[in-house]
């Protein structure tokens, strides 16, 4: 029974750094005419209403994307698209997902493939995404989906792979099928969020290095942490593995990281890390 709800963190540290680094990617991809594949595992509803019981319950956002959006760093021209993408849905008190900052960001030509499992949330993302003819939705399990998926037509392109970890199980499931993904689809790009937790519930170095033991070609990790992390609840960071990570993202992410977590910081415990675990050769 799955019981996560994205709405409650909709719009919170971990979603920016997510949504920052496949805005990078997908910027990249369009720096060439030929079209491309957007493949999203766990796509949830696709947009949040910020006024909802949800969001204000928790109020992640106030800290994530709202102090993102009042802050300096739509000064780094590289994010400042970004940014002015965000600040269009919180004028309408709304905070884009995955699938919406895609669909925004996509052209004429590219496709989108937009996995979710849960019942509501795929009724929820079915509606929001409506009337798109690039948009194709499939009610299923992500981790099965994505290696049915691969290769996508056309065969360039990126897939965000964004599980709620709610089941432990979650950890290998992401290994075995990027394991089988890669295998089929060897020229895309893998994006893989994971959450940095207290050291007990801690699995991103087994993750990190279980995904740095599969035969890519490079292997990029890029995370932020925002706070000293209680032991028994919480997410002080989180985490993008990046297979495949195009040609100058490094660059780019160590323009943007520093100023992001000096942003996101709660405590003076925040930090971030950018390491590359396959060397590009
Ligand atoms: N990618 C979204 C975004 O950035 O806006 C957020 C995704 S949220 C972290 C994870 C989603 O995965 C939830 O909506 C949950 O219902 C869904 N989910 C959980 N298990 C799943 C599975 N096995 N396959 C597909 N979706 C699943």
């Amino acid at each position: 029974m799955l019981s996560y709800k994205h709405g409650f963190h909709a719009g919170n540290h971990a979603d920016v750094l997510k949504h920052i680094v496949l805005f990078l990617l997908i910027e990249k991809l369009k720096q060439k005419d030929k079209p491309f594949s957007y493949i999203d595992t766990h796509s949830a509803a696709g947009i949040y209403d910020l006024t909802s019981d949800e969001a204000n319950k928790t109020q992640e956002y106030q800290s994530g994307i709202v102090s993102l959006s009042e802050s300096t760093i739509a000064e780094i021209p590289l994010i400042a698209p970004y940014l002015e993408l965000v600040k269009s849905g919180l004028a309408s008190q709304t905070y884009l997902g995955s699938p919406k900052l895609a669909q925004e960001l996509l052209r004429s030509q590219d496709q989108l493939n937009l996995i979710e499992l849960h019942n509501n949330e795929i009724r929820e993302l079915k509606r929001n995404m409506r009337g798109d003819d690039r948009v194709s939705i499939h009610h299923r399990d992500g981790f099965e989906g994505l290696v049915a998926i691969t290769p996508p037509k056309p065969a360039r392109g990126l897939a965000l792979i964004d599980p709620a970890y709610e089941v432990k199980d979650d950890y290998a499931q992401v290994v075995k099928a990027v394991a089988s993904s890669v295998a089929k689809w060897p020229v895309g790009i893998f994006a893989i969020w994971y959450p940095i937790l207290a050291a007990e519930r801690d699995r991103s170095e087994w993750l990190t290095r279980k995904l740095a033991e599969l035969p890519v070609k490079n292997l990029l990790i890029s995370e932020m942490c925002v706070s000293e992390q209680e032991t028994e609840f919480g997410m002080h960071g989180s985490g993008m593995a990046i297979i495949n990570a195009p040609y100058q993202l490094d660059k780019q992410l160590e323009q943007i990281l520093p100023s992001l977590t000096q942003t996101m910081a709660q405590d003076a415990a925040a930090y971030h890390k950018l390491e590359w675990l396959v060397q590009p050769s």
